[in-house]
């Protein structure tokens, strides 16, 4: 429950398959996180999927809650597993309270039904591309170090046929940094994407993911490369795309110049209320610090 020195409201990313994922993107930081858990099975269970849906949302006092899911791949754990959670959800939920879902994906698992599940249930999806095929192909490969632009597509066309609402995550690398202007009428015009989040890719160059050492790989942008990036998008958006297209970071460099609460952590003063959680209840104070030094606990034994 909330207590006087809580926040009202806090985030968590739950990671129901731990780093287990069905791509190998060369610049994922997160797939070495499996390290963390050499006996793990990588699988939530029902009961803790259960307890922390519950705790979740008792620990929340606010009036809306976002449940968010994410990887590794989430969809690797199966569609009941998300029907079950909604089931929970709707368990739990306090009177007057809205649920909503948020789901990361590659989009490579998906089909109609989950499709028309996310759809029935209103999940919001994140999907995953880099931008044209060159370019979305130079680092998201899968295990076999096949590219998997075509099997994107095909998920960026299902979510539409559904009319599923969903952002599309585009992380910002060597690959595409170069080509903000071409990136993004993509995005707008091909995939029809109308929420579009660009994430700078700042890869450590070690073999554990950890925040740690000074050396980055030749995958990660530099501040001024990413800026030019925006630049060029910005400058297209606000001539003819405003009102119709949002692009994260536009709004909430926005929202902290008007004073507002920006919303997005490395903007705000301070960070530490978006979360990490594992697939065994495993807490951690962020996602980019899935790392035993930013360890908070586990949620059954030390309840959130
Ligand atoms: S899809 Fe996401 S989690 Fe999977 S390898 Fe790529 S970046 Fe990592």
């Amino acid at each position: 429950m909330p207590t006087l020195s809580s926040p009202p409201a806090f985030h968590v990313m739950v990671k129901p398959r731990g780093a287990i994922c069905n791509l190998a993107c060369q610049y994922c930081f997160y797939l070495k996180k499996e390290q963390l858990y050499p006996d793990g099975n990588f699988r939530m269970s029902e009961d803790l999927l259960e307890d922390y849906t519950r705790q979740y949302i008792e620990a929340q006092g606010v009036p809306e809650v976002t449940f968010a899911w994410q990887g590794g791949e989430p969809t690797l754990m199966g569609l009941d597993f998300f029907r079950k959670a909604v089931e929970l959800q709707e368990k739990y939920r306090l009177p007057g309270m809205k649920v909503i879902n948020a789901f990361q994906t590659n989009g490579i698992l998906l089909d109609a039904a989950w499709c028309g599940f996310f759809h029935d249930k209103g999940f919001l999806i994140g999907l995953s591309i880099d931008g044209p095929r060159g370019l979305h192909d130079t680092y998201r490969v899968d295990h076999g170090g096949q590219p998997t632009f075509e099997r994107v597509m095909r998920a960026a066309r299902l979510l539409r046929e559904h009319r599923v609402e969903f952002n599309t995550l585009t992380c910002v690398s060597a690959a595409n940094v170069t080509h903000g202007l071409e990136v993004y009428a993509f995005l707008r015009d091909e995939i029809q994407s109308r929420y579009m989040q660009f994430i700078p890719i700042i890869e450590r160059n070690n073999s554990t993911g950890f925040q740690t050492g000074i050396y980055l790989t030749q995958r990660s942008v530099a501040g001024g490369h990413y800026g030019r990036f925006l630049i060029d998008i910005f400058d297209e958006w606000v001539r003819r795309d405003v009102g119709q297209v949002y692009v994260q970071m536009f709004d909430v460099a926005l929202a902290a110049w008007a004073g507002q609460r920006p919303g997005l952590c490395v903007f705000e003063e301070t960070c530490g209320q978006a979360m990490a959680m594992e697939f065994n209840g495993d807490l951690y104070s962020c996602d980019h610090y899935v790392q035993p030094d930013c360890f908070l606990g586990n949620i059954q034994q030390t309840p959130l």
